[in-house]
């Protein structure tokens, strides 16, 4: 079924018996020409664009859980293209491309929101930094806007302007920035995906990747073996324990980042703004809650739950960069598995077997890359070669050390910042 304003109005009118499922429930079939190992928004689109761009249907994302379930479902739905090195900028910038287009594309309503983000600065060093990469984002077609104090008064009047530490010098402000819906873009995809012939298996773990003389063959799986032409480890913060199973190991480390939602406030904060000396951003959703975050929990780990300490840390975030929050209350926090790659950018490569592909290392940007990511990888197991907004996510960066993106200035401990 397309949905439509039509469709609506006759559903509303007929008692909404019309409406059907998402995607279909299939058995797994013996075997596909591409299996995707994870039914995450990377997945999910994976699946997506290699069904719609290269005509490639004999498709099966395997889905340990049910779809939404990961990360895509858990994060804090910043959607923005304001990268400033060679590499991810230009990565970025085509994955905010199909963001623009994208509810038209998958006729459904991701509630993508361009409500602007604002990168606020708050040293002199920090301004020059944020002129920079104002500067890197024009140059790469992008938009930018470097505020003063007095800019960014006007459009956040809340804000603590006159703290001690860390005083507000400015922002930059990124007008193409801003949110979507995570589930929906999760349900988007799948449904684009399944419409178009792919199988999406849910409740199926993949166990084991069968390999022979040096060519992946299939699957093993808690449904079986399921042979494959053709594998794509997609699977975020598991991207180590997966690609275990093919003998690599991988330099991601898994760590938990948490987020939080305050109860539904009156519309408030009408962009996205992010206070980088705290490590905090925020918005508020189209329910009203304001939707937050912070720092990783700083400890690898497979549990998708945070620590205290860390949500202390987030909350002192919070209260530094806007106190009028300490009156809202606090509805629920949760947290994700986090695929940290040294440095910061992610893995979307061919490996050292055939056939085998893998994608990972999203790091704290994966939302937001969810289009460019599905988009670029589709086209890389297509063809074997990759896309041109995605050669430098090469994975022998990490060995030879040449190519590193440092995009945080992190240095080679990204996951310790
Ligand atoms: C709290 C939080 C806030 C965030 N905020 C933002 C943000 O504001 N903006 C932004 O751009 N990014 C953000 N991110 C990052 C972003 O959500 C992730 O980088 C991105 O979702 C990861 O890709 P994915 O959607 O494919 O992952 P996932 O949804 O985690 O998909 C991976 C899937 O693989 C499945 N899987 C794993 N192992 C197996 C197996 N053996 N067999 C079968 N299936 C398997 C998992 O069950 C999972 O469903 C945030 C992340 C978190 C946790």
């Amino acid at each position: 079924m397309r949905f439509s304003a039509w469709q609506v109005l006759k559903e509303g009118l007929t008692g909404n018996r019309g409406w059907g499922a998402h995607w279909r429930d299939p058995e797994p079939k013996p075997a596909y020409d591409v299996i995707i190992i994870g039914g995450g928004g990377h997945g999910l689109a994976t699946a997506y664009y290699l069904a719609k761009e290269h005509g490639i249907t004999n498709v099966a994302v395997l889905e340990k859980g049910y779809i939404g379930g990961g990360n895509v479902g858990r994060n804090t739905t910043i959607v923005r293209a304001n990268y400033g090195l060679p590499g991810n900028s230009e990565f970025y910038s085509h994955s905010l491309k199909l963001w623009e287009g994208l509810e038209a594309d998958l006729n459904y309503n991701v509630m993508h929101s361009q409500r602007g983000i604002i990168n606020l600065f708050h040293s002199d060093g920090a301004r020059d930094a944020a002129a920079r990469r104002g500067n890197a984002m024009i140059n790469q077609g992008d938009d930018a806007v470097l505020l003063d104090r007095e800019g960014v008064r006007a459009m956040l009047p809340f804000l603590d302007y006159d703290n001690i530490r860390f005083p507000v010098y400015g922002g930059l402000y990124h007008a193409r920035g801003g949110t979507a819906r995570h589930d929906a873009v999760a349900w988007g995809f799948a449904r684009g995906a399944d419409r178009r012939g792919v199988d999406l298996i849910q409740n199926c773990e993949v166990t084991g990747i069968d390999i022979e003389q040096g060519r992946v063959t299939g699957v093993q799986t808690t449904r079986g073996a399921i042979k494959a032409k053709k594998v794509a480890m997609v699977a975020a913060g598991r991207s180590g324990q997966v690609a275990a199973m093919a003998g690599m190991r991988l330099p991601i480390e898994s760590h938990i980042l948490q987020a939080f939602v305050t109860e539904g406030l009156k519309p408030c904060l009408d962009t996205v703004v992010t206070f980088g000396m705290g490590h905090f951003y925020i918005s508020q959703s189209d329910k009203g809650g304001l939707v937050f975050g912070g720092d990783l929990d700083f400890y690898a780990s497979y549990a998708a739950r945070g620590n205290l300490p860390q949500a202390e840390h987030v909350m002192e975030a919070a209260m530094t960069l806007m106190p009028m929050i300490g009156k809202a209350r606090v509805l629920r926090s949760w947290g994700g598995i986090m695929d940290m790659s040294p440095d910061g950018s992610p893995i979307i490569d061919t490996t050292h077997i055939d056939g085998l592909f893998l994608n990972c290392g999203w790091c704290y940007g994966g939302f937001k890359a969810v289009p460019g990511s599905g988009h670029v990888t589709a086209h890389l197991i297509a063809t074997g070669r990759p896309h041109a907004a995605a050669t430098k996510y090469r994975l022998d960066r990490f060995a030879t050390g040449i190519g590193l993106m440092d995009e945080e200035g992190t240095g080679s401990q990204h996951n310790l910042h």
